[in-house]
Protein backbone atom coordinates (compact mmCIF):
# COMPACT_ATOMS: atom_id res chain seq x y z
CA UNK A 1 0.00 0.00 0.00
CA UNK A 2 1.21 3.63 -0.67
CA UNK A 3 1.65 5.83 2.09
CA UNK A 4 0.38 8.97 -0.17
CA UNK A 5 -3.39 8.83 -0.33
CA UNK A 6 -4.06 7.67 -4.54
CA UNK A 7 -5.84 10.77 -6.22
CA UNK A 8 -7.25 10.79 -9.72
CA UNK A 9 -4.46 12.89 -11.78
CA UNK A 10 -4.78 16.07 -12.84
CA UNK A 11 -4.71 15.51 -16.33
CA UNK A 12 -5.08 12.68 -17.97
CA UNK A 13 -1.88 10.08 -17.99
CA UNK A 14 -0.82 8.55 -21.29
CA UNK A 15 -2.73 5.78 -21.79
CA UNK A 16 0.41 3.61 -23.49
CA UNK A 17 2.41 4.31 -20.16
CA UNK A 18 -0.17 3.21 -18.15
CA UNK A 19 -0.99 0.22 -20.05
CA UNK A 20 2.90 -0.46 -19.29
CA UNK A 21 2.65 0.36 -15.75
CA UNK A 22 -0.20 -2.07 -15.36
CA UNK A 23 1.86 -4.71 -16.37
CA UNK A 24 4.02 -3.86 -14.34
CA UNK A 25 2.00 -4.19 -10.81
CA UNK A 26 1.47 -7.87 -12.25
CA UNK A 27 5.14 -9.05 -11.22
CA UNK A 28 4.04 -10.31 -7.56
CA UNK A 29 1.15 -12.05 -8.64
CA UNK A 30 0.98 -15.74 -8.75
CA UNK A 31 2.33 -17.40 -12.26
CA UNK A 32 -0.58 -19.30 -13.23
CA UNK A 33 0.76 -19.33 -16.78
CA UNK A 34 3.23 -21.78 -15.64
CA UNK A 35 1.02 -24.31 -13.77
CA UNK A 36 2.31 -22.63 -10.24
CA UNK A 37 -1.33 -22.18 -9.22
CA UNK A 38 -4.20 -25.01 -8.67
CA UNK A 39 -7.34 -22.70 -8.43
CA UNK A 40 -8.51 -19.27 -9.02
CA UNK A 41 -7.32 -19.63 -12.68
CA UNK A 42 -9.12 -22.01 -15.39
CA UNK A 43 -7.32 -21.98 -18.54
CA UNK A 44 -8.77 -25.11 -21.73
CA UNK A 45 -6.23 -23.57 -23.85
CA UNK A 46 -4.00 -19.89 -24.34
CA UNK A 47 -5.57 -19.95 -28.07
CA UNK A 48 -8.82 -20.39 -26.65
CA UNK A 49 -7.87 -17.57 -23.74
CA UNK A 50 -7.63 -15.25 -26.96
CA UNK A 51 -10.89 -16.15 -28.57
CA UNK A 52 -12.79 -15.56 -25.57
CA UNK A 53 -11.37 -11.96 -24.92
CA UNK A 54 -12.50 -11.33 -28.31
CA UNK A 55 -15.58 -12.70 -27.87
CA UNK A 56 -16.06 -10.63 -24.25
CA UNK A 57 -14.70 -7.22 -25.72
CA UNK A 58 -17.52 -7.30 -28.97
CA UNK A 59 -19.84 -7.15 -25.77
CA UNK A 60 -17.85 -4.93 -23.74
CA UNK A 61 -20.28 -1.91 -23.33
CA UNK A 62 -23.64 -4.21 -23.61
CA UNK A 63 -25.64 -4.12 -20.81
CA UNK A 64 -27.94 -6.74 -19.59
CA UNK A 65 -30.17 -4.52 -17.84
CA UNK A 66 -32.52 -3.84 -19.97
CA UNK A 67 -33.25 -7.26 -22.54
CA UNK A 68 -35.25 -5.31 -24.58
CA UNK A 69 -32.12 -2.71 -25.42
CA UNK A 70 -29.70 -5.54 -25.94
CA UNK A 71 -31.43 -8.61 -27.63
CA UNK A 72 -28.41 -9.96 -28.37
CA UNK A 73 -27.41 -10.61 -24.91
CA UNK A 74 -31.02 -11.84 -24.31
CA UNK A 75 -30.53 -14.39 -26.90
CA UNK A 76 -26.97 -15.93 -26.14
CA UNK A 77 -27.96 -16.11 -22.00
CA UNK A 78 -31.31 -18.04 -23.32
CA UNK A 79 -29.03 -20.24 -25.53
CA UNK A 80 -26.76 -20.79 -23.02
CA UNK A 81 -29.61 -21.34 -20.47
CA UNK A 82 -30.43 -24.14 -23.21
CA UNK A 83 -27.38 -25.59 -23.71
CA UNK A 84 -27.07 -25.84 -20.09
CA UNK A 85 -30.58 -27.13 -19.61
CA UNK A 86 -30.05 -29.56 -21.94
CA UNK A 87 -26.58 -31.26 -20.60
CA UNK A 88 -27.90 -31.75 -17.58
CA UNK A 89 -31.15 -33.44 -18.76
CA UNK A 90 -33.66 -30.72 -18.43
CA UNK A 91 -36.66 -30.79 -20.51
CA UNK A 92 -38.45 -27.75 -22.24
CA UNK A 93 -39.67 -26.41 -18.65
CA UNK A 94 -36.32 -25.63 -17.27
CA UNK A 95 -35.82 -22.00 -16.54
CA UNK A 96 -33.45 -20.10 -15.61
CA UNK A 97 -30.69 -17.46 -15.24
CA UNK A 98 -27.18 -16.51 -16.05
CA UNK A 99 -25.22 -15.34 -13.25
CA UNK A 100 -22.20 -13.64 -12.23
CA UNK A 101 -20.61 -16.74 -10.27
CA UNK A 102 -21.42 -19.74 -8.10
CA UNK A 103 -21.51 -17.80 -5.50
CA UNK A 104 -24.29 -15.27 -6.85
CA UNK A 105 -26.47 -18.27 -7.99
CA UNK A 106 -26.18 -19.47 -4.41
CA UNK A 107 -27.41 -16.64 -3.18
CA UNK A 108 -29.79 -16.77 -5.58
CA UNK A 109 -30.96 -20.19 -4.96
CA UNK A 110 -31.12 -19.98 -0.91
CA UNK A 111 -32.98 -16.12 -1.59
CA UNK A 112 -35.57 -17.75 -3.74
CA UNK A 113 -36.39 -20.61 -0.82
CA UNK A 114 -36.29 -18.32 1.26
CA UNK A 115 -39.21 -16.73 -0.14
CA UNK A 116 -40.76 -19.29 -1.65
CA UNK A 117 -41.46 -21.01 1.96
CA UNK A 118 -42.67 -17.47 3.39
CA UNK A 119 -45.15 -18.24 0.64
CA UNK A 120 -46.19 -21.54 1.85
CA UNK A 121 -45.60 -22.34 4.92
CA UNK A 122 -45.60 -18.58 6.32
CA UNK A 123 -45.41 -20.02 10.28
CA UNK A 124 -41.60 -20.59 9.41
CA UNK A 125 -39.87 -17.45 11.67
CA UNK A 126 -36.62 -19.35 11.56
CA UNK A 127 -35.98 -20.73 8.21
CA UNK A 128 -32.99 -23.10 7.77
CA UNK A 129 -31.09 -24.76 4.75
CA UNK A 130 -29.81 -28.02 5.28
CA UNK A 131 -26.37 -29.15 3.53
CA UNK A 132 -23.20 -31.42 4.57
CA UNK A 133 -20.47 -29.72 6.28
CA UNK A 134 -18.46 -29.92 2.66
CA UNK A 135 -20.86 -27.25 1.21
CA UNK A 136 -19.29 -24.55 -0.35
CA UNK A 137 -18.96 -21.70 2.08
CA UNK A 138 -20.97 -19.45 -0.13
CA UNK A 139 -23.66 -20.90 1.11
CA UNK A 140 -23.01 -19.96 4.76
CA UNK A 141 -22.79 -16.55 3.13
CA UNK A 142 -26.15 -16.62 1.63
CA UNK A 143 -27.43 -17.89 4.65
CA UNK A 144 -26.07 -14.84 6.53
CA UNK A 145 -27.07 -12.40 4.06
CA UNK A 146 -30.68 -13.51 3.91
CA UNK A 147 -31.41 -14.39 7.76
CA UNK A 148 -31.47 -17.97 6.97
CA UNK A 149 -29.14 -20.56 9.70
CA UNK A 150 -27.28 -23.27 7.70
CA UNK A 151 -28.09 -26.72 9.63
CA UNK A 152 -24.77 -28.46 8.06
CA UNK A 153 -25.31 -32.34 8.95
CA UNK A 154 -21.15 -34.18 9.41
CA UNK A 155 -20.21 -36.17 6.21
CA UNK A 156 -19.38 -39.44 6.42
CA UNK A 157 -15.91 -40.97 6.88
CA UNK A 158 -16.40 -41.27 2.79
CA UNK A 159 -16.07 -37.49 2.64
CA UNK A 160 -19.31 -37.41 1.36
CA UNK A 161 -22.75 -36.13 2.27
CA UNK A 162 -24.29 -38.72 4.71
CA UNK A 163 -28.06 -39.10 4.07
CA UNK A 164 -29.08 -40.34 7.71
CA UNK A 165 -27.13 -37.22 9.45
CA UNK A 166 -28.93 -34.63 6.62
CA UNK A 167 -32.28 -36.34 7.33
CA UNK A 168 -31.74 -36.18 10.88
CA UNK A 169 -30.97 -31.98 10.40
CA UNK A 170 -34.41 -31.57 8.68
CA UNK A 171 -37.47 -29.79 10.98
CA UNK A 172 -40.70 -28.26 10.23
CA UNK A 173 -38.25 -25.21 9.90
CA UNK A 174 -36.16 -26.28 6.82
CA UNK A 175 -37.13 -24.68 3.28
CA UNK A 176 -34.05 -25.92 1.06
CA UNK A 177 -31.48 -28.98 0.72
CA UNK A 178 -28.42 -28.22 -0.66
CA UNK A 179 -25.83 -31.24 -2.02
CA UNK A 180 -22.52 -31.00 -3.99
CA UNK A 181 -21.73 -32.44 -7.33
CA UNK A 182 -18.82 -32.72 -6.41
CA UNK A 183 -17.93 -30.75 -3.43
CA UNK A 184 -15.03 -27.64 -3.31
CA UNK A 185 -13.04 -29.53 -0.87
CA UNK A 186 -12.52 -33.05 -1.36
CA UNK A 187 -14.17 -33.26 -4.89
CA UNK A 188 -15.88 -36.10 -3.60
CA UNK A 189 -19.77 -36.53 -5.53
CA UNK A 190 -22.54 -36.81 -2.49
CA UNK A 191 -24.97 -39.21 -2.97
CA UNK A 192 -27.68 -36.83 -4.84
CA UNK A 193 -30.26 -39.39 -5.49
CA UNK A 194 -30.74 -40.58 -1.99
CA UNK A 195 -31.11 -37.37 -0.68
CA UNK A 196 -33.33 -35.56 -3.26
CA UNK A 197 -35.48 -38.43 -2.84
CA UNK A 198 -35.52 -37.66 0.83
CA UNK A 199 -36.00 -33.97 0.00
CA UNK A 200 -39.01 -34.90 -2.19
CA UNK A 201 -40.95 -37.38 0.58
CA UNK A 202 -40.45 -34.19 2.78
CA UNK A 203 -41.72 -31.92 0.52
CA UNK A 204 -38.57 -29.79 0.22
CA UNK A 205 -36.57 -28.49 -2.75
CA UNK A 206 -33.02 -29.73 -3.36
CA UNK A 207 -30.45 -27.89 -5.15
CA UNK A 208 -27.44 -29.59 -6.28
CA UNK A 209 -24.33 -27.35 -6.51
CA UNK A 210 -23.14 -28.62 -9.70
CA UNK A 211 -20.62 -25.25 -9.77
CA UNK A 212 -17.43 -27.45 -9.86
CA UNK A 213 -18.28 -30.15 -11.54
CA UNK A 214 -21.52 -28.95 -13.51
CA UNK A 215 -19.38 -28.26 -17.33
CA UNK A 216 -17.09 -31.27 -15.83
CA UNK A 217 -19.12 -34.83 -14.32
CA UNK A 218 -21.22 -35.11 -17.80
CA UNK A 219 -18.38 -35.37 -20.16
CA UNK A 220 -17.07 -38.70 -18.02
CA UNK A 221 -19.06 -41.46 -18.97
CA UNK A 222 -17.53 -40.24 -22.47
CA UNK A 223 -13.98 -40.84 -21.33
CA UNK A 224 -14.88 -44.15 -19.86
CA UNK A 225 -15.51 -43.42 -16.19
CA UNK A 226 -19.22 -44.02 -15.43
CA UNK A 227 -20.78 -41.44 -12.72
CA UNK A 228 -24.32 -41.80 -11.02
CA UNK A 229 -26.77 -39.41 -12.08
CA UNK A 230 -26.84 -35.80 -10.53
CA UNK A 231 -29.42 -33.67 -12.54
CA UNK A 232 -32.21 -32.88 -13.66
CA UNK A 233 -32.31 -36.90 -14.33
CA UNK A 234 -33.07 -37.48 -10.42
CA UNK A 235 -36.52 -36.92 -9.39
CA UNK A 236 -36.28 -34.54 -6.50
CA UNK A 237 -33.87 -32.53 -7.84
CA UNK A 238 -35.39 -28.93 -7.72
CA UNK A 239 -32.57 -26.83 -8.92
CA UNK A 240 -28.51 -26.85 -9.98
CA UNK A 241 -26.01 -24.76 -10.28
CA UNK A 242 -22.77 -24.55 -12.54
CA UNK A 243 -20.03 -22.63 -13.06
CA UNK A 244 -19.27 -21.12 -16.57
CA UNK A 245 -15.84 -19.57 -15.63
CA UNK A 246 -14.93 -23.00 -14.18
CA UNK A 247 -14.88 -25.50 -16.19
CA UNK A 248 -16.86 -24.52 -19.14
CA UNK A 249 -14.04 -22.51 -20.02
CA UNK A 250 -15.67 -18.90 -19.90
CA UNK A 251 -14.72 -16.05 -19.27
CA UNK A 252 -14.73 -15.04 -15.20
CA UNK A 253 -18.51 -13.83 -13.99
CA UNK A 254 -20.55 -16.58 -15.58
CA UNK A 255 -22.14 -19.23 -14.15
CA UNK A 256 -25.59 -21.02 -14.55
CA UNK A 257 -28.89 -21.31 -12.14
CA UNK A 258 -31.30 -23.76 -13.66
CA UNK A 259 -34.72 -24.65 -11.93
CA UNK A 260 -36.65 -27.81 -12.65
CA UNK A 261 -39.70 -25.17 -14.20
CA UNK A 262 -40.69 -21.76 -14.26
CA UNK A 263 -43.17 -21.91 -11.02
CA UNK A 264 -39.52 -22.61 -9.37
CA UNK A 265 -37.81 -19.70 -11.11
CA UNK A 266 -40.64 -17.21 -9.95
CA UNK A 267 -39.88 -16.53 -6.09
CA UNK A 268 -36.45 -15.07 -7.39
CA UNK A 269 -37.46 -12.41 -9.28
CA UNK A 270 -38.25 -8.75 -8.02
CA UNK A 271 -40.42 -6.52 -9.57
CA UNK A 272 -41.15 -3.09 -8.44
CA UNK A 273 -43.82 -0.94 -10.35
CA UNK A 274 -44.08 2.12 -8.07
CA UNK A 275 -40.37 3.29 -8.22
CA UNK A 276 -40.39 7.09 -9.72
CA UNK A 277 -37.93 5.82 -12.29
CA UNK A 278 -40.66 3.90 -13.63
CA UNK A 279 -41.12 -0.13 -13.43
CA UNK A 280 -37.90 -1.91 -12.66
CA UNK A 281 -37.39 -5.83 -12.42
CA UNK A 282 -34.54 -8.68 -12.61
CA UNK A 283 -33.96 -12.13 -12.04
CA UNK A 284 -29.98 -11.51 -10.39
CA UNK A 285 -28.49 -9.27 -7.86
CA UNK A 286 -26.45 -6.79 -10.20
CA UNK A 287 -28.27 -3.88 -11.92
CA UNK A 288 -26.24 -3.15 -14.51
CA UNK A 289 -24.78 -6.31 -16.20
CA UNK A 290 -21.80 -6.65 -18.11
CA UNK A 291 -22.35 -8.30 -21.58
CA UNK A 292 -18.93 -9.82 -21.96
CA UNK A 293 -19.40 -12.48 -19.59
CA UNK A 294 -22.39 -13.15 -20.89
CA UNK A 295 -20.99 -13.46 -24.44
CA UNK A 296 -17.93 -15.09 -23.30
CA UNK A 297 -19.89 -17.86 -22.08
CA UNK A 298 -22.37 -18.59 -25.00
CA UNK A 299 -19.26 -18.48 -27.37
CA UNK A 300 -17.27 -21.00 -25.01
CA UNK A 301 -19.63 -23.69 -25.05
CA UNK A 302 -19.76 -23.06 -28.51
CA UNK A 303 -16.07 -22.69 -29.18
CA UNK A 304 -15.41 -26.24 -27.15
CA UNK A 305 -18.08 -28.29 -27.91
CA UNK A 306 -19.06 -31.63 -26.85
CA UNK A 307 -16.27 -33.58 -28.41
CA UNK A 308 -13.69 -30.69 -27.37
CA UNK A 309 -15.33 -30.66 -23.27
CA UNK A 310 -14.68 -34.64 -23.59
CA UNK A 311 -10.81 -34.65 -24.93
CA UNK A 312 -10.92 -31.97 -22.16
CA UNK A 313 -12.02 -34.33 -19.50
CA UNK A 314 -9.89 -37.31 -20.78
CA UNK A 315 -6.97 -35.02 -20.67
CA UNK A 316 -7.57 -33.75 -16.88
CA UNK A 317 -8.57 -37.40 -15.69
CA UNK A 318 -5.54 -38.54 -16.82
CA UNK A 319 -3.41 -35.35 -14.84
CA UNK A 320 -5.23 -36.23 -11.63
CA UNK A 321 -4.37 -40.08 -12.18
CA UNK A 322 -0.95 -39.18 -12.37
CA UNK A 323 -1.00 -37.08 -9.19
CA UNK A 324 -3.11 -39.39 -7.19
CA UNK A 325 -0.40 -42.27 -8.18
CA UNK A 326 1.94 -39.78 -7.46
CA UNK A 327 0.46 -39.17 -3.56
CA UNK A 328 0.27 -42.81 -2.91
CA UNK A 329 3.69 -43.39 -3.75
CA UNK A 330 4.52 -41.31 -1.09
CA UNK A 331 4.61 -42.58 2.15
CA UNK A 332 3.15 -40.64 4.92
CA UNK A 333 0.42 -38.95 2.26
CA UNK A 334 -3.03 -39.68 1.49
CA UNK A 335 -5.61 -39.12 -0.97
CA UNK A 336 -9.05 -37.95 1.26
CA UNK A 337 -11.80 -39.85 -0.15
CA UNK A 338 -12.59 -41.09 -3.84
CA UNK A 339 -12.68 -37.62 -5.68
CA UNK A 340 -14.71 -38.19 -8.94
CA UNK A 341 -12.90 -35.69 -11.12
CA UNK A 342 -9.40 -33.09 -11.50
CA UNK A 343 -10.15 -31.88 -7.36
CA UNK A 344 -8.62 -33.77 -4.58
CA UNK A 345 -7.47 -33.01 -0.90
CA UNK A 346 -4.02 -34.41 0.75
CA UNK A 347 -3.42 -35.20 3.55
CA UNK A 348 -1.01 -36.42 6.26
CA UNK A 349 -1.82 -40.45 8.21
CA UNK A 350 1.35 -40.29 9.56
CA UNK A 351 1.45 -39.22 13.23
CA UNK A 352 3.76 -35.56 13.48
CA UNK A 353 4.16 -35.34 9.63
CA UNK A 354 2.00 -31.71 9.65
CA UNK A 355 0.50 -31.37 5.79
CA UNK A 356 0.80 -27.55 6.71
CA UNK A 357 4.61 -27.43 7.07
CA UNK A 358 4.33 -29.58 3.69
CA UNK A 359 2.79 -26.80 2.46
CA UNK A 360 4.98 -24.28 3.11
CA UNK A 361 7.88 -26.50 2.39
CA UNK A 362 6.17 -26.75 -1.30
CA UNK A 363 5.51 -22.65 -1.39
CA UNK A 364 9.45 -22.05 -0.81
CA UNK A 365 9.59 -24.01 -4.26
CA UNK A 366 7.20 -21.28 -5.54
CA UNK A 367 4.38 -22.91 -5.93
CA UNK A 368 1.18 -21.24 -4.31
CA UNK A 369 -0.42 -24.42 -1.74
CA UNK A 370 -4.33 -23.73 -1.15
CA UNK A 371 -4.79 -25.56 2.49
CA UNK A 372 -7.83 -27.04 4.01
CA UNK A 373 -8.88 -27.36 7.64
CA UNK A 374 -11.00 -30.32 9.03
CA UNK A 375 -8.70 -32.72 8.34
CA UNK A 376 -5.74 -30.35 7.40
CA UNK A 377 -5.42 -30.68 3.60
CA UNK A 378 -3.35 -30.12 0.72
CA UNK A 379 -6.02 -28.83 -1.58
CA UNK A 380 -5.56 -29.54 -5.82
CA UNK A 381 -7.81 -28.23 -8.99
CA UNK A 382 -6.28 -29.45 -12.08
CA UNK A 383 -6.42 -28.10 -15.51
CA UNK A 384 -4.86 -29.35 -18.53
CA UNK A 385 -1.75 -26.51 -17.89
CA UNK A 386 -1.05 -29.14 -14.67
CA UNK A 387 -0.32 -32.02 -17.20
CA UNK A 388 3.76 -29.98 -17.87
CA UNK A 389 4.33 -29.75 -13.89
CA UNK A 390 3.19 -32.10 -12.59
CA UNK A 391 6.51 -34.44 -12.27
CA UNK A 392 8.25 -31.49 -11.11
CA UNK A 393 5.18 -30.81 -8.40
CA UNK A 394 5.11 -34.60 -7.26
CA UNK A 395 9.56 -34.39 -7.29
CA UNK A 396 9.22 -31.35 -4.93
CA UNK A 397 6.03 -32.74 -2.78
CA UNK A 398 8.37 -35.85 -1.89
CA UNK A 399 11.52 -33.68 -0.69
CA UNK A 400 9.10 -31.67 0.79
CA UNK A 401 7.63 -34.65 3.00
CA UNK A 402 11.22 -35.74 3.47
CA UNK A 403 12.31 -32.45 5.06
CA UNK A 404 9.40 -31.83 7.14
CA UNK A 405 9.93 -35.65 8.81
CA UNK A 406 13.33 -34.38 9.17
CA UNK A 407 12.77 -31.40 10.98
CA UNK A 408 9.62 -31.64 12.90
CA UNK A 409 9.82 -28.30 15.03
CA UNK A 410 8.58 -26.69 10.90
CA UNK A 411 5.64 -27.87 11.84
CA UNK A 412 5.04 -25.10 14.26
CA UNK A 413 5.45 -22.81 12.16
CA UNK A 414 2.88 -23.79 9.36
CA UNK A 415 0.23 -21.26 8.37
CA UNK A 416 -3.25 -21.63 7.90
CA UNK A 417 -5.43 -22.39 5.16
CA UNK A 418 -7.62 -19.06 4.21
CA UNK A 419 -9.46 -20.23 1.11
CA UNK A 420 -9.88 -17.70 -1.17
CA UNK A 421 -7.37 -15.30 0.43
CA UNK A 422 -3.45 -15.43 0.16
CA UNK A 423 -2.45 -13.91 3.26
CA UNK A 424 -0.67 -15.81 5.76
CA UNK A 425 -2.30 -16.31 9.64
CA UNK A 426 -0.34 -18.34 12.33
CA UNK A 427 -2.08 -21.79 12.69
CA UNK A 428 -3.94 -21.84 15.87
CA UNK A 429 -6.53 -19.19 16.89
CA UNK A 430 -8.16 -17.95 13.84
CA UNK A 431 -11.22 -16.23 15.27
CA UNK A 432 -13.95 -14.44 13.46
CA UNK A 433 -12.51 -11.05 14.39
CA UNK A 434 -9.26 -12.06 12.97
CA UNK A 435 -10.22 -12.80 9.76
CA UNK A 436 -12.47 -9.34 9.92
CA UNK A 437 -9.56 -7.33 10.90
CA UNK A 438 -7.63 -8.71 8.39
CA UNK A 439 -10.24 -7.88 5.04
CA UNK A 440 -10.59 -4.71 6.71
CA UNK A 441 -6.57 -4.23 6.81
CA UNK A 442 -6.40 -5.11 3.73
CA UNK A 443 -9.31 -2.98 1.84
CA UNK A 444 -8.76 0.19 4.47
CA UNK A 445 -5.62 -0.04 5.84
CA UNK A 446 -4.82 2.74 8.12
CA UNK A 447 -8.22 3.63 8.92
CA UNK A 448 -9.54 4.85 12.44
CA UNK A 449 -13.01 2.96 13.47
CA UNK A 450 -14.26 5.24 16.09
CA UNK A 451 -15.59 3.69 19.46
CA UNK A 452 -18.86 3.13 18.53
CA UNK A 453 -18.50 0.91 15.77
CA UNK A 454 -15.13 -0.81 16.99
CA UNK A 455 -17.46 -2.14 19.76
CA UNK A 456 -19.97 -4.64 19.10
CA UNK A 457 -23.16 -3.44 18.17
CA UNK A 458 -24.63 -1.06 20.53
CA UNK A 459 -27.89 0.26 19.73
CA UNK A 460 -28.98 3.49 19.95
CA UNK A 461 -27.46 4.75 22.89
CA UNK A 462 -30.28 7.02 23.31
CA UNK A 463 -32.06 4.44 24.24
CA UNK A 464 -33.51 3.54 28.11
CA UNK A 465 -30.60 1.20 30.08
CA UNK A 466 -32.87 -1.64 29.96
CA UNK A 467 -33.80 -1.92 26.54
CA UNK A 468 -30.13 -1.36 25.59
CA UNK A 469 -29.39 -4.22 27.95
CA UNK A 470 -32.10 -6.56 26.67
CA UNK A 471 -30.17 -5.89 23.29
CA UNK A 472 -27.04 -6.56 24.41
CA UNK A 473 -28.38 -10.10 25.89
CA UNK A 474 -29.80 -10.83 22.30
CA UNK A 475 -27.03 -9.98 20.54
CA UNK A 476 -25.01 -12.38 22.48
CA UNK A 477 -27.14 -15.41 22.57
CA UNK A 478 -27.18 -14.73 18.67
CA UNK A 479 -23.10 -14.86 18.95
CA UNK A 480 -23.45 -17.90 20.97
CA UNK A 481 -25.44 -19.83 19.00
CA UNK A 482 -23.63 -19.01 15.92
CA UNK A 483 -19.91 -20.45 17.40
CA UNK A 484 -21.38 -23.37 18.33
CA UNK A 485 -23.75 -23.97 14.92
C1 LIG B 1 -16.32 -22.23 -6.89
C2 LIG B 1 -17.49 -22.80 -6.22
C3 LIG B 1 -18.52 -22.00 -5.74
C4 LIG B 1 -18.44 -20.49 -5.74
O1 LIG B 1 -18.25 -19.98 -7.00
P1 LIG B 1 -17.61 -18.55 -7.26
O2 LIG B 1 -17.64 -18.47 -8.74
O3 LIG B 1 -16.23 -18.58 -6.68
O4 LIG B 1 -18.45 -17.52 -6.62
C5 LIG B 1 -19.62 -22.62 -5.20
N1 LIG B 1 -19.69 -23.96 -5.09
C6 LIG B 1 -18.72 -24.77 -5.53
C7 LIG B 1 -18.85 -26.26 -5.39
C8 LIG B 1 -17.58 -24.22 -6.10
O5 LIG B 1 -16.58 -25.01 -6.51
Amino acid sequence: MTEQRCTIPEVGENREDLLRRMESFRAGDVRWREGRVFSLVYQYSPEHTDFLKQAHNLFFSENGLNPTAFRSLLRMERETIEMAADLFHGDEQVAGCVTSGGTESLLLVVLNYRNRMRKRRPWIRRPEIVAPESVHVAVMKACEYFDVRPRLAPCGKDFRADPAAMERAINRNTIGIIVSAPCYPYGTLDPVAEIAAIAERRGIPCHVDACLGGFFLPWLPHAGREIPPFDFRVKGVSSISADLHKYAYAAKGASILLYRNRALLRHQVFAEVNWCGGAYGGLTLAGTRPGGPIAAAWAALRAVGKQGYIENAKKVMTIADRFRQGVASIPGLQVLGEPVMGVMAIGSNEPGLSIYAVADQMEKQGWHIDRLQRPEAIHLILNPGHEAIADAWLEDLRKAVETVRARPELAGEGSAPLYGLMARMPVRGIVRSNLENLLLDLYAPGHKEDAESADSPEPGSDLPGIVRAWFRWRARRAAGRKQHD
